[in-house]
């Protein structure tokens, strides 16, 4: 095929079953990018390996949960084993967690979001990067927009301070990386159409929050809508490729300018 923009490069995307992930899995597997789907054992993984194999892509799906150490640096050897190295890691896995006011937010439940959202990212990144040093590449870790934003949401520190330490991470890891021509960049969703709300688990006290609602969820100035993943996989796939060759150490937002309001 013409004009595919990461061929032949290994793309490890982590939350690769869903959403985001899964569509930035087939763009990049579409443009002739070999896949490694990290996510948790679900059938939708498996979905999105058969989707890119019957589009004519390769694809493997390594089951983990990217908050376990031994898990993610397995999946890693196996991205490695079989397709000889990584040039892109799709840091991408999250969960929007338990919502609360902060004197009902159990430690476990924060735990459990920045050890998905926030270790899950330091994890994957340190350990695909054996595999791409000598190499190069390409890093993007999915932070949104509520990691830096004035209204949240209701109930939300835990995943705003998880969402705000990728953008800091990425940033350091950009600094620290540059010399192995290893590029990072953060990119911020604003509301998207995926399942992360299904992960989400709101308690009665959250109404409890009184904070003005400015605007109805979701209602983006530029469409009047939340965005699409397929819009994000666009900007995954600029960031990945060598089209994007100077941008490293920046954080993209793509929210119809719903960050603004
Ligand atoms: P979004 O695309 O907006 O991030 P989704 O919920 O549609 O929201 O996608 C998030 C993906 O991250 C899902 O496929 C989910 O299974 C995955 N995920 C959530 N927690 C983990 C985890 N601990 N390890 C690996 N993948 C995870």
């Amino acid at each position: 095929m013409e004009n595919q923009r990461v061929k032949n490069k290994v793309a490890v995307i982590t939350g690769a079953g869903s959403g985001i992930g899964r569509a930035a899995a087939m763009k990049l597997a579409e443009h002739g990018a070999k896949i490694v789907l990290v996510d948790l054992l679900d059938e939708r993984s498996e979905k999105t390996r058969q989707a890119i194999r019957d589009a004519g892509g390769e694809a493997i799906f390594a089951d983990t949960d990217v908050s376990d150490p031994a898990r993610v640096e397995q999946a890693m050897q196996e991205a490695a084993k079989q397709f000889g190295g990584i040039d892109i890691l799709f840091a991408n896995a999250g969960v929007n967690g338990t919502l609360a006011p902060i004197q009902h937010l159990e430690p476990e439940d924060w735990d459990r979001t920045l050890g998905v959202n926030l270790k899950g990212t330091f994890l994957s990144v340190k350990y695909a990067l054996p595999h791409m040093t000598a190499r190069g590449g390409s890093i993007v870790i999915t932070s949104s927009i509520n990691g830096n934003r004035k209204f949240t949401g209701f109930g939300m520190s835990a995943y705003s301070a998880s969402k705000a330490g990728q953008v800091a991470f990425a940033k350091m890891a950009a600094l620290e990386l540059a010399h192995h021509r290893i590029r990072v960049n953060a990119i911020c969703p604003g509301a998207i159409e995926t399942n992360i709300g299904q992960n989400t688990h709101p308690t009665p006290e959250v109404n409890d929050i009184k904070i003005p609602v400015i605007y109805p969820e979701g209602n983006q100035p530029l469409e009047r809508r939340a965005g699409h993943p397929n819009q994000v996989a666009d900007l995954v796939l600029f960031l990945a490729s060598d089209e994007s060759s100077h941008i490293t150490g920046t954080t993209v937002y793509i929210d119809g300018a719903e960050s603004l309001l």
